[in-house]
């Protein structure tokens, strides 16, 4: 062990790493996916919720569809960043043995309790009844859908005796990491967050949508860190990459966008202000198509992005003060921490 060239390394299955020695890094991306996650350091309970609490309590300041809506999503959320949480504890973790892959997701487990936290804050501050919220998973169909998907999609590795031995399990292994990342990291949370960040543009419930930037920003790295998991796997294992398989992969994520269109019809039936269900459509099969590209696939709908201002939010710098000036403090004030 202790002659062990890092070019030996390996992603998977690797029996002549000591999963305690980090150094040398071999997958230099995991490492940047880290830092990246260190720098956007943010705590829900820092962004003000009181014009947030004023225009939920206000009688007429919100119309009925404005209020389906961010329930829906709410409640969406509120259940589906814990699941994640638990995904990565539970499962990846125990299956990723690389020490520089398993650093990252022991700061995406992280970051996925501060997103749980962003929800209880949520209704707490806005004293939403958390029996209504937290069951929305299983009493709204188009939710439950979502959730259910995901769950059937990664139920192989949650088998206690699940191995990645096989060309087989690699295969079950790489389905179930595009269930978790590329579907309900990738896809399922997006329809939410052109809404809620829709809803900030026109200057409602600021809190929570700034809220959903910082948290749209922590996924656009866990999809980056998610993505270039699978791609590795495939190239160290590439007999898994039959054109069989790439098949199964594009109509999985082709089935997720229905089911994120079903829910967007559900949460905005009528649409609001500046958007309608269609024109989330549209994003969402160009966001899809920019997945299936991320690992390697082909792209199957060539529709144009609707939400240029989406792009620009997960591309902000930090220093362009476009989240106040919180995370650059974060970044230079060490003392804070
Ligand atoms: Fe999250
Ligand atoms: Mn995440």
């Amino acid at each position: 062990m202790n002659s062990l060239n890092y070019h030996q390394k390996r992603i998977l299955n690797c029996s002549v790493t000591d999963p305690n020695k980090i150094l040398p890094i071999k997958y230099k991306w995991a490492r940047e996916h880290y830092k990246k996650g260190v720098a956007n350091n943010w705590v829900p309970d820092e962004v003000a919720m009181q014009q947030d609490i004023e225009l939920w309590k206000s009688k007429d300041k919100l119309s009925d569809d404005e209020r389906r809506m961010i329930l829906y999503n709410l409640g969406f959320f509120s259940t589906a960043e814990s699941l994640t949480a638990n995904n990565i504890v539970l499962s990846i973790y125990h299956h990723i043995t690389n020490p520089e892959s398993r650093q990252y997701l022991l700061r995406q487990a992280y970051e996925e309790a501060v997103h749980t936290e962003t929800f209880i804050y949520c209704c707490d501050s806005l004293g939403l009844d958390p029996d209504e919220i937290y069951t929305m998973y299983q009493n709204i169909p188009s939710i439950k859908k979502k959730d259910d998907f995901v769950i059937e999609i990664t139920k192989s590795i949650f088998d206690p005796n699940f191995k990645t031995d096989t060309k087989e399990n690699i295969q079950k292994f790489v389905y179930d990491l595009v269930g978790f990342y590329v579907i309900m990291e990738g896809i399922f949370f997006y329809a939410g967050f052109a809404m809620m960040l829709s809803l900030l543009r026109q200057n409602k419930m600021v809190g929570i949508g700034e809220q959903f930037q910082y948290i749209l920003r922590d996924e656009t790295v866990h999809l980056a860190f998610g993505s270039d998991l699978i791609n590795t796997i495939v190239e160290e294992n590439p007999e898994i990459w039959t054109k069989e398989f790439q098949e199964d992969i594009s109509k999985l994520i082709k089935q997720a966008v229905e089911l994120e269109y079903e829910y967007t019809l559900d949460a905005l039936p009528r649409g609001i202000l500046g958007l309608r269900p269609d024109i989330i459509y549209e994003y969402l099969k160009y966001i899809a198509d920019r997945r299936l590209e991320r690992i390697g696939l082909s792209k199957f709908y060539s529709s144009s992005n609707p939400f240029p201002w989406m792009s620009e939010i997960i591309d902000m710098k930090k220093e362009k003060n476009f989240f106040e000036t919180r995370v650059t403090e974060y970044q230079t004030g060490g003392l804070r921490w």
